[in-house]
C-alpha cells in the first residue's frame, strides 16, 4: 500500500523536519509506503524544491516519490493525509482580525481544494496557527467532507504538560498518562491534570508531596509554563519550537491512523460535548477508535477546571465571530 501525504508549508522549518521522519516510516510504520507532496506558495518553493533533493539524497525505502508544486489542485491530488503546516504569521502591528483574514485567505481555499481533490477518506490535521480556528475555516470551505475529518494540533501542549509533570515527579514520561489539553492552541489553553495517573495511580498525592499546595502550583508554575513554553524555546533557542511541533504532530497523525490505548488530546469539532458549542474545533480528551476520534465523555469537572475550559472556548467563539464577521465562515 502507498498513502499519498500533503505537506503544506514545506519549505518552511517545521516542514523540513516533518518530512525526514515521515519518509524513515516514524508516521505509519516501517511497511507502508508514502507518496510525498510538498505544497508551498511560489516564494518558499525553492525551499521545497531543496528539501526534496535532500529527501532524494536519504534513500528512503519506503519513499516512493515525492512532488512540489503551488497549485492546491495538483498538491491535494488524490490525498490521504493532508498536514497544514504553511500559515501567515503575526507580523509587526498586525490586528487579530487581519491575521484571521490573512488565514482565512489561505484555509478557505485549501478546503476546497482537499474537497475537490483529495481522497475520500481524507484526514486533515491543522499545525499553521490559529491552529483550531484555522482547521475550522477550511472545513467549512470542505464542501461533502465530514467535519471531524478536519482536526487542529494540541499534541505539542499535551506532550509538554506531561514532560513537566514527569520531571516534577521525577518519573520517565511515559509512565505519565491522560494529562489531556482543552479549549485552543493559545494562552488560554487548560492542560488538565485531574484525572492524570502516574504509573496507574492518580497524580495528586505524589505531587503534594513534592509541591505542597497543588492548586497553587497548578494556576502559577504549572500552567502558565506549559502555555508559554513556545516563548521559553525561543528565548533560549533564538528561534520558535520546530523538531517538538513535528514529533508532536506525527504522534497525532500516528494516532489517529494507528489507534490509541489511552486518551490523548487532540483538536476536533464539538458536537456540544462539555458544553462547547457546536461546530467549534476545540481540543479535548479523545481516544483514537477504529480510525476515528472519539471525545472521551462523561469526566466530572470541578468548578475551577471549568471556568478554565469556559475560558479557552470562549475565546475560540470569539475568532469564529471574528472570521464571521469577516464574510469568511
Ligand atoms: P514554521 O514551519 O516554523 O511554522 C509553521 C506554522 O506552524 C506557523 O503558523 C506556526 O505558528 C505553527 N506552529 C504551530 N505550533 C508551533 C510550535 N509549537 N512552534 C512553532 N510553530 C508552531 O514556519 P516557517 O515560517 O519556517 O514556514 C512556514 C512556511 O509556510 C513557509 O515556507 C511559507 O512559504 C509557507 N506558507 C505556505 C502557505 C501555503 O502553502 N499556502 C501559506 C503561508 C505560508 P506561529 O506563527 O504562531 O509560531
Amino acid at each position: 500500500m502507498t498513502t499519498t501525504i500533503t505537506i503544506t508549508g514545506a519549505g518552511g522549518q517545521i516542514g523540513y523536519a516533518l518530512l525526514f521522519r515521515i519518509a524513515a516510516g516514524d508516521l505509519l510504520g516501517p511497511d507502508e509506503k508514502v507518496r510525498l507532496r510538498l505544497l508551498e506558495i511560489p516564494q518558499g518553493l525553492g525551499a521545497a524544491e531543496g528539501a526534496a533533493l535532500e529527501l532524494q539524497d536519504g534513500a528512503f525505502g519506503l519513499l516512493e516519490h515525492v512532488e512540489v508544486t503551488d497549485d492546491a489542485a495538483v498538491g491535494f491530488d488524490g490525498t490521504d493525509l493532508a498536514l497544514l503546516v504553511g500559515a501567515r504569521p503575526r507580523g509587526p502591528g498586525m490586528e487579530r482580525a487581519d491575521l484571521l483574514a490573512a488565514n482565512a485567505g489561505i484555509f478557505g481555499p485549501q478546503g476546497a481544494a482537499i474537497a475537490a481533490n483529495a481522497a475520500s477518506g481524507v484526514r486533515v490535521t491543522v499545525v499553521g496557527n490559529p491552529a483550531n480556528t484555522n482547521a475550522l475555516i477550511a472545513s467549512a470551505a470542505a464542501d461533502g467532507v465530514p467535519a471531524e475529518r478536519f482536526t487542529a494540533l494540541t499534541r505539542l501542549d499535551e506532550n509538554r504538560a506531561r514532560a513537566q509533570l514527569a520531571q516534577t515527579l521525577g518519573v520517565p514520561v511515559h509512565t505519565v498518562r491522560r494529562v489531556p489539553i482543552w479549549g485552543n492552541h493559545s494562552a488560554t489553553q487548560f492542560p488538565d491534570i485531574s484525572h492524570a495517573t502516574v504509573g496507574g495511580k492518580p497524580v495528586g498525592d505524589a505531587l503534594e508531596q513534592i509541591v505542597g499546595d497543588v492548586p497553587a502550583w497548578l494556576d502559577q508554575t504549572f500552567i502558565p509554563r506549559v502555555a508559554k513554553r513556545g516563548a521559553e524555546i525561543i528565548q533560549v533557542r533564538g528561534s520558535s519550537s520546530v523538531a517538538s511541533a513535528a514529533s508532536a504532530t506525527i504522534d497525532h497523525v500516528r494516532d489517529w491512523v494507528q489507534g490509541t490505548d489511552d486518551w490523548t488530546s487532540a483538536g476536533v469539532v464539538s458536537h456540544g460535548e462539555y458544553g462547547v458549542p457546536a461546530g467549534l474545533i476545540s481540543s479535548f480528551p479523545v481516544r483514537s477508535v477504529d480510525g476515528e476520534w472519539r471525545i472521551v465523555e462523561g469526566l466530572e469537572l470541578s468548578d475551577w477546571a471549568r471556568a478554565r475550559v469556559d475560558a479557552s472556548v470562549a475565546e475560540l467563539v470569539d475568532e469564529r465571530e471574528a472570521v464571521r464577521a469577516l464574510g469568511m465562515l
